[in-house]
């Protein structure tokens, strides 16, 4: 194959994939981008510079050797880039769709002002799709067994990561999850229309006939379910990516009323509608945006996917109270971008004072506010216009304000685990272990709410440190066998 010409940035424009009108999505759950054609891929792909030192790669979390596979990209040579893209990731074909890359990869590529930069991440999604379609992509099957077992707590991108690269190197992997379907926030909190779920089973079967085990419906800690302890005592090491899943309330009067609802429970419920699921609390309208007006409180990913769910279920308007500005807002600029395309209304720089209403929500009391000093973190923080008050129509009320983790004394029946005063895990980050023998830890449950990416890398990062240690731990059981 000839080689190509990089460089191309200043003749070649950015271009996305084809993205489907607003009229067509909001119809339906499924993602928004079509995939490139192969000769766009590869004109996206030959815009790089080539650098030197690639911002690009420096600015993502698994350090992915971008530039390498946009060149083969661009001469055609999809294989190899398959073969590069898979060696530091265990997902990205759903980093390529998910990751916010304005501000990892895309956000630091370097090409010069004036010119938008490198597709990256569409370019990623292309390689690997088409590398499942080519059949290229092979279950993490090992060159030889070892007899050491791990457990895995947790089936969200931490856990797989973990599972993919300590499977790959030979270990019995056992995954246990709470859910009925593997994934975690894949599953049950990201929709559809950023990521479709069959590209998560997908990954899911590549674990399974690699012969990764998935206990489902298993619960760790919970009464009649296997307990934190006897998972230490069946496996040589431990590995906790259990996320955090308890949602920040919101401190106002009237959110005990019917009709305020957690956003997690609202996007779990539309999750498993669209997977075919039966949902009582869809059907009878409690979790169902369909015929209401929706007000979402909070300004992060999580609110932008449920701003633009509650249009596809066809609510009469939809509008999201932030305290913040747009400048200033913690969610993906792409997202709002699309929310406001779909028919969001930002109520920007605005916090509600209650929810009214007799037997349910009626209405939001917001308040207006203003961005005053910067607080230690050199955020401004919000404050109160006085005499700003106003009022909008709610039949559902969504807060999405984030996430903590859950009692881990709790979960897991262990005083001993260290935890920070937020309740993550503490760990040693040069080796992912915590505090106790043989048990390891990544992911939000560590970093608090973060990022598939950061997941995967810390599932990645936790593997080899275990395999280090099981490798210890079976030598040490050797020599006391040879001894005896
Ligand atoms: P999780 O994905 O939360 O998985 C944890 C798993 O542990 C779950 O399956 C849970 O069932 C299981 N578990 C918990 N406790 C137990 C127990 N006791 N026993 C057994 N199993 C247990 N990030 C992005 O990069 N891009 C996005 O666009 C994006 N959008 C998001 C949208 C929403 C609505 C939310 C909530 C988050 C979003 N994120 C996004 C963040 C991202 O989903 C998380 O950072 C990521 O999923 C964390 O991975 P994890 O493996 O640590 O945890
Ligand atoms: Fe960019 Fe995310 Fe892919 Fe890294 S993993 S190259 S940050 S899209
Ligand atoms: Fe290519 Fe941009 Fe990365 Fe430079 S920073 S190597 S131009 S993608």
């Amino acid at each position: 194959m000839a080689a190509s010409k990089m460089m191309q940035f200043v003749a070649v424009p950015q271009t996305l994939p084809h993205k489907r009108s607003v009229e067509e999505r909001v119809q339906d759950f499924g993602e928004i981008y079509d995939r490139f054609r192969p000769e766009r891929a590869a004109e996206q792909a030959s815009r790089c510079e080539q650098c030197g030192i690639p911002f690009c790669q420096i600015h993502c979390p698994l350090h992915n050797n971008i530039p390498d596979w946009l060149r083969m990209t661009a001469e055609g040579r999809l294989e190899e880039a398959y073969e590069l893209s898979s060696a530091t990731s265990a997902m990205p074909e759903i980093c390529g769709r998910i990751c916010p890359q304005d501000r990892l990869c895309e956000g630091n590529c370097v090409i010069e002002k004036g010119f938008n930069s490198v597709t990256i991440g569409t370019v990623e999604r292309y390689i690997n799709d088409t590398a499942f379609e080519m059949g290229w992509v092979k279950p993490p099957v090992p060159l030889r067994e070892r007899n050491g077992s791990v457990a895995i707590i947790g089936a969200g991108p931490a856990g797989y990561s973990a599972a993919f690269e300590l499977r790959r190197k030979g270990w019995q992997v056992d995954v246990y999850d709470r859910y009925d379907r593997a994934g975690g926030l894949l599953m049950y909190g990201i929709p559809g229309f950023k990521l479709e779920k069959e590209v998560v089973v997908r990954r899911t079967r590549l674990l399974e006939e690699a012969g990764v085990r998935f206990h489902l419906g298993c619960d760790v800690g919970a009464p009649g379910q296997p307990s934190f302890a006897e998972l230490r005592a069946r496996h040589d090491a431990v590995f906790i990516g259990t996320g955090v899943y308890k949602a920040r309330a919101l401190q106002v009067p009237g959110v005990g009323l019917p009709g305020v609802v957690p956003a997690l429970h609202y996007l779990t419920a539309s999750n498993r509608k669209s997977l075919g699921d039966e949902v009582a609390a869809f059907d009878d309208g409690s979790l169902n945006a369909a015929g209401k007006h929706v007000v979402v409180v909070g300004g992060g990913d999580t609110a932008m996917d449920c701003v633009r769910t509650a249009i596809r279920q066809g609510a009469l308007s939809v509008k999201c109270l932030y305290r913040r500005d747009k400048e200033n807002m913690p969610g993906s600029m792409r997202e709002v971008k699309h929310a406001e395309e779909e028919g969001v209304e930002f109520v920007w720089l605005s916090a509600p004072e209650a929810f009214v209403g007799e037997a349910r929500v009626e209405a939001v009391r917001a308040v207006r506010m203003r961005l005053g000093a910067p607080d230690s973190t050199g955020r401004q923080s919000p404050e109160q216009v006085p005499n700003s008050g106003f009022r909008l129509p709610a039949d559902l009320v969504i807060a999405a304000l984030g996430f903590d983790p859950e009692d881990h004394l709790a979960m897991f029946g262990e005083p001993e685990l260290k935890v920070s005063r937020w309740g993550t895990i503490t760990i040693d980050w040069s080796t992912m272990q915590t505090n106790l023998e043989g048990v390891f830890a990544g992911g939000d449950i560590v970093r608090g709410a973060s990022l598939v990416v950061w997941g995967v890398r810390d599932g990645r990062d936790a593997a080899a440190a275990m395999h280090r240690y099981l490798l210890n731990r079976t030598a040490e059981h050797d020599a006391l066998a040879t001894a005896a």
